[in-house]
């Protein structure tokens, strides 16, 4: 499992909307933290003096082993399609005792700024935005429940349902 994230920002974006992106990432890393039980542990990127810009070399190289790059992206400079607000990645790694998790990458549309506000995880937010995709990078699908944080898309309502709390707890038995 790609446990330890890390952050880096768009250098198009504005110094303290960086700032606000690290610290929204950094509240979804940690609900997922106590959801999953995983101990999963900041690698680079969480904080201002840390700061990692991005580059475009990071948009094709695979993230190094167990490495969680979190990218968040001006919504003028992705690949994403305007309707887009994050996609999630992952690298399998194949062993002899099945396939896990080697390496995975999340970007996240600047747009999740535009349409959501800060708010909590009990309500579509920019935090639950940035949850749902890490949700599927520690391997929990979509849910067909409209209430569900892992629904497609987020509408008015959107929360951490028992269920999802079940999936996550479920994918946090998977070691780092
Ligand atoms: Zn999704």
């Amino acid at each position: 499992m790609p446990c330890g994230p890390s952050i880096s920002v768009d250098g198009d974006l504005p110094k303290a909307t960086r700032a606000q992106m690290r610290g929204v990432t950094v509240e979804a890393v940690m609900a997922v933290r106590d959801l999953t039980g995983l101990d999963v542990v900041f690698r680079s990127g969480s904080s201002e003096r840390g700061e990692v810009l991005s580059t475009p070399d990071q948009r094709i190289n695979q993230p190094d082993e167990h490495t969680l790059e979190i990218h968040w992206v001006d919504h003028r400079n992705t690949w994403l399609t305007p309707d887009e607000l994050g996609a999630a990645t992952v690298w399998h790694a194949l062993s002899t005792i099945g396939a896990s998790i080697g390496s995975a990458r999340i970007q996240l549309s600047s747009r999740i700024f535009d349409q959501f506000d800060h708010g909590q995880f009990d309500e579509p937010s920019r935090q639950l935005s940035v949850l749902h995709e890490l949700a599927h990078i520690f391997g929990v699908g979509h849910s067909t429940d409209p209430n569900s944080f892992m629904y497609p898309s987020l509408e008015t309502v959107a929360w951490i349902t028992p269920a999802d709390r079940a999936a996550l707890a479920l994918a946090g038995s998977r070691p780092c």
